[in-house]
């Protein structure tokens, strides 16, 4: 059972780091331990789920007062880390993926759908923020077509190039990828994911490869019908056109969650308003200490993630680094 007796005399005001997770996965490679230092499992990893409570991969805390319990025993047992948010798990997932090779094109439900079609679950809001990507590298995110009947007839014709958006990338561009937007990650791409924690996914193409078992995974073409926003404008760029004000940049708002991006200079504080914040280092390195964790100084690199609970109060940086975080879009 679950140990939390020894915490419950004081409140905890500390920052909560997290052991990532990884998993295998065919398009995956070995740039999560390369670059990142991440003791990964051996073969193609194309996942590490860096802040997660969901159910295929629940982190561990990993020092500190909750040292050896999940993120989403913490969640119930501890709700007031998290100001009190309402739901019946943590909401937010978020993930680094090392794509060595292309990922099946796909699609997310929202929440209407998803409730309907998928008992009860939640749709899929995500964003991407480009960590790395090769020489003429691309993505797909969104379609060209303006109607299920004209996708239905261009899936049948076999006409991706025309009916898929390729978009060029590099390093530090952004994406938003709301639920019925077809999108896919390409090969060479690093990507740090935030997203809801849900993992409704509907497969529309796979370029025609075949699983281990020589046969072609399964599509879910009928969903994806349902489900693709056909109104949406395709975006041309990924290029961040928000301003970087006092080195914070806006990213994206949406009903779910919101994320940020911050350049640390030397020395910087960042309030921490929200029921809880998630933090991860992407570049550089340095310290960072919470006005409510007791003078507690911890050291942080590139690859580290954390929690900010509700009673962190500011958090004072030091170094030079470049953060993305995320919140609820709400306040306490
Ligand atoms: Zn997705």
């Amino acid at each position: 059972m679950l140990d939390l007796d020894k915490n419950t005399d004081r409140s905890y005001n500390d920052l909560i780091f997290l052991k990532p997770l990884f998993h295998n996965k065919i398009w995956g490679g070995r740039r999560l331990a390369e670059e990142y230092g991440y003791d990964i499992p051996e073969g193609a990893v194309g996942e590490c789920w860096a802040i997660s409570a969901h159910p295929n991969g629940d982190c561990e805390v990993a020092s500190g007062a909750f040292e050896g319990n999940t993120l989403s025993e913490l969640w119930v047992s501890h709700r007031e880390l998290f100001g009190n948010a309402e739901g019946d798990r943590f909401p937010l997932l978020i993930k680094i993926l090392d794509a060595k090779d292309d990922l099946s094109v796909q699609v997310h439900p929202d929440d209407t759908y998803a409730a309907e079609h998928e008992n009860g679950s939640l749709g899929k809001s995500e964003c991407w923020y480009i960590l790395d990507a090769k020489e003429n590298g691309d993505i797909v995110v969104g379609q060209n077509a303006s109607s299920k009947e004209e996708f239905a007839a261009m899936v049948e014709q076999g006409k991706w190039s025309e009916l898929l958006n390729y978009v060029p990338i590099k390093a530090g561009d952004f994406f938003r990828i709301d639920p019925g937007t077809v999108h896919a990650i390409r090969t060479g791409t690093l990507i740090l994911e935030t997203q809801q924690s849900s993992d409704i996914t509907y497969r529309v193409y796979d370029y025609d490869r075949l699983g281990d078992d020589g046969k072609p995974r399964d599509l879910h073409l009928a969903q994806s019908l349902e489900v693709i926003d056909y109104a949406q404008k395709a975006p041309t760029s990924g290029e961040i056109t928000a301003p970087e004000i006092d080195g914070k940049t806006e990213l994206m708002s949406c009903k779910y969650f919101s994320v940020e991006k911050y350049e640390i200079h030397e020395a910087k504080t960042i309030a921490q308003p929200w029921p809880f914040m998630c933090i991860s280092v992407i570049e550089g390195e340095g310290t960072v200490c919470a006005d409510g964790g007791n003078g507690v100084e911890h050291r942080i690199c590139k690859g580290s993630h954390f929690i900010a609970p509700a009673s962190s109060g500011s958090l004072r940086f030091t170094g030079t680094m470049t953060l993305i975080t995320s919140h609820l879009p709400h306040t306490k």
